[in-house]
């Protein structure tokens, strides 16, 4: 995705009051693999229960605050399947996570949940190279690179569907 500023990151929140969006910590977006992501997901480092996503959609970035559904501070490791990467092999390590909607149906306390890697490592997971399992034994680069292509795709559309969601106030 392309780099966002902070200015950018904290003005794109559609379910966050103004004071939940300027006390947010933000990575270090001069870090950031910004070629390599196909979303930017981060925990909040002061407040775990906290989350964020952004997508770039096409009127621009558009940004979801989450919580993780596990509370308490000794937080369990859950295994399963994420909903936007669909990773078999990094299954160790996801969290349910939920969203308040926006506009009035989220002042009525309307949310909507997914299990989602805990550390939004989901760019990494469909990058990794495909196993024989899911490739077949004689796969070529050019067909796992279509396989990871496919995945970046994939990927992009259910994170972007699902902040869609949030934002939808129908
Ligand atoms: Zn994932």
């Amino acid at each position: 995705m392309d780099p966002l500023t902070e200015k950018q990151i904290r003005a794109c929140f559609a379910n966050a009051s103004r004071r939940e969006a300027s006390q947010a910590t933000l990575p270090d977006l001069a870090a950031l693999p910004w070629e390599r992501l196909d979303y930017l997901g981060w925990r909040d480092r002061k407040a775990p229960l906290s989350a964020y996503v952004v997508v770039a959609l096409d009127d621009g970035p558009a940004g979801v605050l989450l919580r993780a559904a596990d509370r308490g501070s000794s937080r369990v490791r859950r295994k399963g399947v994420c909903a936007w990467c669909t990773d078999v092999v990094a299954t160790d390590d996801v969290s349910l996570y939920v969203a308040r909607r926006g506009g009035a149906v989220g002042r009525r306390g309307d949310t909507i949940g997914t299990l989602v890697c805990t550390e939004f490592t989901c760019s990494q997971n469909v990058r990794r190279t495909p196993t024989r399992a899911e490739a077949g034994t004689h796969a070529d680069a050019a067909a796992r690179e279509a396989i990871v292509q496919r995945r970046i795709g994939e990927l992009r559309e259910r994170s972007a569907r699902f902040v869609s969601q949030v934002l939808s106030t129908r």
